[in-house]
């Protein structure tokens, strides 16, 4: 893939840039650094060569791909970015499957549904600790950890719903949106926790959509990160990857959200998919570290060295906390 060509985007966007000056180091192009408060100079450098950017007084502003510096420079969001940056290969690597349910949905009769916005389907319910039908879906949530208030907060950040009738049937539904806070697509976990299949996503195949007068999922729910859109408000200082959601909510709530957040891949296992939007969001934090599950040792040494790629490291739970659903609020304040 070419190189990001720098000059012809500056000049396009009208951005002042110098080549020569006390700040500017050989070969470099030099702007105002768009993440520090007020630049009085052009103290961010990039490299037209290798493409890698940095700025001389703040060691975060800094990165590899041009898509962080693009967002910023011109306040776009993360596709468009994407897209300006050139990196179409984004759709090639995004798993081949996709590609051809992508060609294949097309020729069926939900071609138009792709092109609507996915919408939370109308069973869903709000989660109101004062209506007594949704009270065990509270309580829920509640017992995962929360104080009654935090509980309220948790349902409004995550947008959580439940449901009493259709597929969804008494399970708490969580929404899982796109790097642009776009709706993909929502898993639902069963109230019961002697339900057979404890997570149901829906699903992605446009004809059992058709056939069950569903919705069509915008993507395997496999390839996408939770909470990912919050990722690109701000440079974090570290990203931790959960297996489930329900871990991933946790976390992400009671941690420092100016500088730390948590995503899950919906599974033990990243996905060709799910690996490449981490790999092309490493700009945005420092570090990431995956927080496995019980038992998941073998497991361990299977991911690491896929993680070792995008330089993930793995954070341990503290003695006496078996499972990442155990941890509590103060662990997490504490240890993480
Ligand atoms: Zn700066």
């Amino acid at each position: 893939m070419a190189r990001f060509n720098w000059i012809e985007f500056l000049n396009k966007h009208n951005i002042d840039y110098v080549t020569h000056g006390p700040n500017v180091a050989r070969d470099n192009v030099n702007i105002a650094c768009p993440f520090c408060q007020n630049d009085p100079s052009h103290h961010l450098g990039i490299h037209p060569g290798s493409g890698v950017w940095g700025c001389w007084r703040d060691d975060s502003h800094r990165g590899r791909s041009p898509v962080r510096l693009i967002m910023k420079l011109i306040r776009c969001s993360y596709s468009q970015a994407i897209d300006i940056a050139g990196y179409a290969d984004r759709v090639e690597l995004s798993t081949f499957d996709e590609v051809v349910k992508g060609l294949s949905r097309q020729t069926t009769k939900s071609a138009n549904i792709s092109h609507k916005p996915l919408e939370l389907h109308t069973t869903f319910r709000e989660i109101d600790y004062t209506v007594a039908l949704a009270r065990p879906y509270f309580n829920y949530i509640r017992e995962r950890g929360f104080s009654k208030s935090e509980t309220y907060d948790v349902i409004e950040r995550y947008n959580l719903k439940f449901a009493l009738t259709g597929p969804w049937k008494h399970r708490i539904i969580i929404p899982v949106y796109d790097e642009d806070g776009k709706l993909m697509s929502w898993t639902g976990r069963a109230l019961s926790r002697r339900a057979v299949v404890r997570y149901k996503a829906l699903s992605d195949d446009p004809e059992f959509a058709d056939e069950n007068n569903l919705p069509c999922a915008r993507a395997n729910i496999r390839n996408l990160l939770f909470n990912i859109h919050r990722l690109y408000d701000k440079y974090y200082e570290m990203l931790y990857i959960t297996e489930g959601p329900f871990d991933a909510i946790k976390l992400d709530y009671f941690l420092d959200h100016d500088r730390k957040m948590a995503t899950c891949i919906f599974g033990a296992l990243p996905t060709d998919a799910q690996f490449h939007t981490l790999k092309l969001s490493a700009d945005f934090y420092k570090e990431s570290k995956v927080l496995l599950d019980e038992g998941a040792e073998l497991q361990a040494i299977k991911i690491s060295n896929r993680f070792g790629l995008i330089n993930a490291g793995f954070a341990h739970l503290p003695d006496g906390v078996d499972d990442p659903g155990d941890l509590t609020k103060s662990h997490i304040k504490r240890l993480f």
